[in-house]
């Protein structure tokens, strides 16, 4: 894997602050913490090994959005993940991030987008890498509290929101409920990407494509045991963003050795690799691509082939998009 270059798609902002600057905010904000000491604060944010279940991974953004609550810490936090990328050679990334969890602190949809983005902005001018957002809603969340949401975010579109995502702990069939809500985003023009069949609901990937128009699906790994999910995701060119890392982490699968990724390369399905979250599953792109070589067996080749789905599918525009192509 000679390759510098890395295109990020599937990174969630909150799971993926620096423990450092948790430390820091939590004891000015007076933000209760389990401890000052900031190695072990690391070890608290980090998600076990032997994690054992996604809901447990799940508590651990509790911390991370309990200090995201002003636009202070919301433009510093987007701007230190920009930087960290771009040290290990991101050159594109999209950040997702659910701007209602940032609310606590009184600020509005449209002050929280535009904190992350001056951020994001602000990393830009100081590094070769790009960056746009996807607006996530989490699946226990009331229907009714997305639509708003999607109204204000609306004049972002193009301008640094780029899709909306479906997130947190799945259950089967959730799809049906969120119909009218992810044809009303469609219809204002984000795109729409999906966590689906992240932890073995295999059907869930197939209704996340047919019923509420994914054009990608974070994860996906439960394809592998669902023949109509797969030949759909096959068929239909659907993009999946696969964490290998974070996968074991929440028990999608049980040893990385047995993750799908090559297999699904092999097959001919369009993979991508992220990191999820780059502190909760102490990870970066650097370590998910050693892991593809050496424990997945993955060639240079294969990697340049990631990289380029990755690329062709992002959400970017096509002046980016044209930049990116230039690092092949
Ligand atoms: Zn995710």
């Amino acid at each position: 894997m000679k390759m510098k270059a890395k295109i990020e798609l599937h990174c969630h902002l909150d799971g993926s602050l620096r423990p450092e600057t948790v430390l820091e905010y939590a004891n000015q904000l007076g933000v209760a913490l389990p401890t000052n000491d900031v190695e072990m604060l690391k070890a608290y944010l980090v998600a076990p090994a032997d994690c054992p279940s996604l809901s447990e991974y799940l508590k651990r953004f509790d911390l991370p959005i309990a200090i995201m609550q002003t636009e202070e810490v919301l433009e510093r936090v987007a701007f230190e993940l920009m930087e960290d990328c771009a040290e290990e050679g991101v050159k594109y990334i999209e950040i997702r991030f659910a701007p209602l969890f940032h609310q606590a602190g009184g600020l509005s949809v449209t002050q929280i987008i535009k904190s992350v983005l001056k951020g994001i902005r602000k990393a830009e001018a100081h590094y070769a890498i790009k960056g746009n957002l996807i607006l996530s809603f989490l699946k226990f969340m009331p229907v009714k509290t997305i639509f708003p949401v999607l109204d204000e975010a609306k004049t972002f579109i193009g301008k640094g929101v780029v899709a909306v995502d479906l997130a947190g702990n799945e259950e089967k069939g959730f799809s049906h409920g969120f119909i009218d809500a992810m044809a009303h985003a469609k219809q204002l023009g984000y795109h729409l990407t999906i966590h689906a069949g992240e932890t073995g609901f295999g059907v869930n990937v197939l209704e996340a494509i047919e019923l509420l128009g994914a054009e990608r699906i974070g994860h996906g790994v439960s394809i592998k045991d669902h023949e109509k999910a797969f030949e759909l995701v096959k068929n239909r060119n659907i993009v999946l963003e696969m964490c290998p890392t974070s996968n074991v982490q929440t028990k999608a699968v049980t040893r990385i050795e047995d993750h799908p990724l090559a297999a699904f390369l092999e097959a001919g399905i369009q993979v991508t690799l992220n990191t999820d979250n780059r502190t909760v599953s102490d990870t970066t792109m650097t370590k998910e691509i050693m892991l593809c070589k050496e424990v997945f067996g993955c060639a240079d080749e294969d990697y340049r082939k990631i990289y380029e789905t990755s690329l062709e599918a992002s959400f970017a525009s096509e002046d980016i998009k044209q930049w990116l192509r230039g690092f092949l």
